[in-house]
């Protein structure tokens, strides 16, 4: 497995505090790794020290085996595309997606064919004569910085939350378009986030960072399904946080409404017996069963939202914990507020947050 990117303990400090932590990470070629996590994470900063634009307080950068942390941007061959696209408005699409190019001295016959090549890529055969920021929408603008980035055949495309500033729709479609054309170029691509769906939709692996550190990093898959920390498990997707009491190993009590449910876990927790634990449950593996059954938790209605494709409720199960549940709409008679609520939990489902 060929290795395209390696970040051996990387570090930036702004005097006292530390933007990025310790950050060791390797992206294999033809990977999309997302860096996700909340606003101040690092991960901004992360990307700018990969790119060149900011210099590490500490640690290694490796790009196809060259140590590059010592080397300005232009001679990385990375390509970037930034937030507001970053586009020049007084030179037409074509001149944008040439300037590269032209820096790197290729023929202009190279150039006329390169730059054709990359519009094509991003769908804007035709638009190469306009300017971009008053002749172009934001989606297309958003194109002409892709193009920008990748007529350069970059090692590396780095995408610093490039569709932020488009509308939900617009986001969507493009979301689909940029991993199909990644996919297609096989390019290993660095991209910056703090949308959990983005990043699940689309990356092969996630990075997941909090307060300049790397916490997790796994497919998609892993870090929903198996979250290392509670921060982790919180962060990416909704889930339930639920107190309940270890009666052993693989035992959980929940204090509900109809008195306790116990739940056999799916593995031993390392706990002592008889400690409060955090359980984390995933609203989409919460069943709402209509008729009496043993072992469900028992609750009252609280809100009920109905989304087209599902129906989300709000659960109060006692009078610290209301739970969230989504159901599939298959035209069953929706619950009411006010209703009781029987809900089946396995516990192999749930995590033993940390
Ligand atoms: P966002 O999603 O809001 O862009 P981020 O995860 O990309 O956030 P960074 O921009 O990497 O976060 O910033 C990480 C931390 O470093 C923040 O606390 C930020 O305030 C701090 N920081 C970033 N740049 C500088 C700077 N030039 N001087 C001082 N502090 C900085």
């Amino acid at each position: 497995m060929t290795v395209d990117l390696v970040l051996s303990n990387l570090s930036k400090s702004y005097g006292a505090a530390l933007a990025v932590d310790d950050v060791s990470l390797e992206v294999r070629k033809g990977e999309w790794l997302s860096l996700l996590g909340p606003s101040g994470c690092g991960k901004t900063t992360t990307l700018r020290m990969i790119a060149g634009f900011i210099e590490p307080s500490m640690g290694l950068i490796e790009i196809k085996g060259r140590n590059v942390t010592q080397i300005p941007p232009y001679r990385r061959n990375t390509g970037m595309v930034f937030q507001n696209f970053a586009l020049f408005p007084h030179m037409t699409v074509d001149e944008n997606i040439a300037y590269g190019l032209r820096i790197r001295k290729e023929q202009p016959a190279v150039i006329r064919r390169k730059v054709e090549e990359a519009l094509s890529l991003v769908r804007l055969e035709g638009y190469g004569g306009r300017y971009p920021t008053r002749e172009l929408s934001g989606g297309q603008q958003q194109r002409v910085a892709l193009a920008r980035a990748l007529v350069i055949e970059p090692d590396i495309l780095l995408l610093d939350e490039p569709l932020s500033s488009l509308d939900a729709k617009l986001r969507e479609e493009l979301c689909v378009e940029m991993s199909e054309l990644q996919r297609r170029l096989g390019i290993t691509t660095i991209y910056v986030t703090h949308d959990q769906e983005e990043a699940l939709s689309m990356s092969t692996r996630i990075a997941v960072m909090s307060q300049g550190r790397l916490i997790q990093i796994g497919t998609p898959a892993e870090i929903y399904e198996r979250p290392a920390t509670r921060f982790v498990a919180d962060f990416i997707g909704k889930i339930n946080i639920v107190k309940a009491r270890l009666l052993d190993a693989v035992t959980a009590a929940i204090v509900a409404e109809g008195g306790v449910t116990s739940l056999t876990l799916g593995s031993q927790t390392e706990v002592s017996v008889g400690t409060e634990i955090e359980l984390g449950i995933r609203p989409e593996l919460i069943e709402i069963v209509r008729g009496e059954e043993q072992g469900l938790i028992y609750g009252t209605v609280r809100h009920v939202a109905f989304y087209g494709g599902e129906i989300r409720y709000r659960v109060a199960i006692n009078s610290e914990t209301t739970l969230e549940v989504s159901e599939h709409n298959r035209r069953q008679i929706p619950l009411q507020e006010g209703d009781r609520a029987g809900l089946k939990v396995d516990g192999a489902n749930c995590l033993v947050l940390k």
